[in-house]
């Protein structure tokens, strides 16, 4: 049976860079959401299969493993490979766009990217944070 989609979901935020990392993963817990941090690659695949997240957030440009590397591997691997991923990334090209499709990553946001929009686009993927259950949320994105 199913746990409540709205209820003890975990995200995996991969950032190297402390001043995003903190201030994503604080409005994320803020609105509900259990959060695990990772700052480099090595870091990100070994809680990705630890710490079982319902959802990745993926810097790309991160230390040891970068995040193509990172979401390669991961999607080769079956206990990893469903996870939703959603890429962050400094460059805005459209080579970027259609290579984070490539890899398998499940959304792409550029940054710079507000707080408010990263936790749109997380509940666009897994439903709202616990906190928000039950409460008037956001429309599903259209299309
Ligand atoms: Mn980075």
């Amino acid at each position: 049976m199913q746990p409540s989609p709205s209820i003890g979901q975990t995200l995996l935020l991969v950032e190297d860079n402390e001043d995003n990392r903190i201030i994503y993963s604080t409005v994320l817990r803020h609105v509900g959401y259990d959060v695990v941090e990772a700052v480099d690659g090595r870091q990100a695949l070994a809680l990705a299969r630890s710490a079982n997240p319902d959802l990745i957030l993926m810097d790309i440009s991160i230390p040891e493993i970068d995040g193509w590397e990172v979401t390669r591997i991961l999607r080769e691997d079956p206990a990893t490979k469903d996870i939703p991923i959603i890429a962050l990334t400094a460059h805005a090209l459209a080579d970027d766009r259609e290579r984070a499709q490539a890899v398998g990553f499940t959304s792409y946001l550029a940054k710079p990217v507000e707080p408010r929009a990263v936790v749109a686009e997380v509940q666009r993927w897994i439903g709202a944070g616990v906190r928000q259950a039950g409460a008037a949320g956001m429309p599903p994105a259209a299309g």
